[in-house]
């Protein structure tokens, strides 16, 4: 089974404070997933990110940051525009699938998740497994969930990943971004950054840039922390660029990929 992250950079245009799918990126990505399930049937599930549609209401609303009993409502509303936000955008990515002949079925993390102080504590599974056995893709997105501590937090795409791979145990853990993998600083920044084919240690990055844009939840360095995670348990996973054309096709098809591979080993 192979967990592939499509980022919230491809598919909707992140630095924007208007919600926008980039649906030229989004139809090339829908086609290049069924060109490899056609020529090699596989178990996959999908996981993307928020761009643009749910990073602005959870800034705005600080959700996941402390808060006294009076600002309730107020929270709650955001919890609900983020979660709204989000909605749209999977149903918007959903609908492309499907129109492209992909068995896509949502399965949101604010409706069977949860979290202590922001980190995923509870979520049952077996749905996943149910339909990926009756062939079918479950995607799950970067959401609004219950928090024991701090009553609702964000949970990122990219926490998702560990989640799901830290539980499923995947053959394959694939992130697709705006940037061939990693470097030692952010590469929309600097023009002398060093890209790392394997990347094991945080400690490799010069600058702790977390990102370009309004992403609430770390950017490159919340990715890099979430992979090494899975990389103590011994799971390989890796960062490519899918706005490359092919590159989607080719990973999954365990063809040869410019991106940076994250694990603990040599
Ligand atoms: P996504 O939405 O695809 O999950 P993010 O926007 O959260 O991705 O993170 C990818 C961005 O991180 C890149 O566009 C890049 O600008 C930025 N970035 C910051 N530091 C680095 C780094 N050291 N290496 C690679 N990218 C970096």
């Amino acid at each position: 089974m192979i967990i592939l992250k499509i980022g919230g950079s491809i598919l909707t245009n992140k630095d924007s404070t208007v919600s926008e799918v980039d649906n030229v990126s989004l139809k090339r990505i829908a086609s290049e997933i069924k060109a490899s399930l056609d020529i090699s049937p596989k178990q996959l599930i999908i996981v993307h990110g928020a761009g643009s549609f749910g990073h602005p209401p959870a800034k705005k609303y600080k959700i996941g940051e402390a808060f006294d009993e009076s600002e309730y409502p107020q929270k709650r509303i955001g919890f609900c525009e983020t979660q709204n936000e989000v909605k749209k955008l999977n149903m918007l990515i959903c609908e492309a699938f499907i129109e492209e002949g992909l068995p896509v079925v949502a399965i949101p993390a604010s409706s069977f998740m949860s979290a202590t102080n922001k980190r995923i504590t509870e979520g049952n599974l077996d749905y996943f497994e149910k339909y990926l056995q009756k062939g079918f893709i479950p995607v799950i997105y970067g959401d609004v969930v219950l928090d024991s501590q701090l009553e609702i937090c964000v949970i990122s795409g990219d926490q998702l990943i560990q989640y799901l791979a830290k539980n499923l145990n995947p053959d394959m853990v694939v992130l697709g971004t705006d940037v061939d993998g990693v470097y030692n600083k952010n590469p929309k920044t600097h023009d002398d950054a060093i890209f790392y084919d394997k990347f094991s240690s945080l400690e490799d990055l010069d600058a702790f840039e977390g990102t370009t844009n309004v992403d609430v939840t770390g950017g490159m360095v919340g990715k890099i922390k979430e992979l090494l995670y899975l990389a103590d348990l011994g799971i390989e996973s890796k960062i490519i660029n899918a706005e490359v054309k092919d590159n989607i096709f080719k990973v999954l098809e365990d063809e040869d990929v410019k991106g940076t591979i994250i694990s603990r080993g040599n």
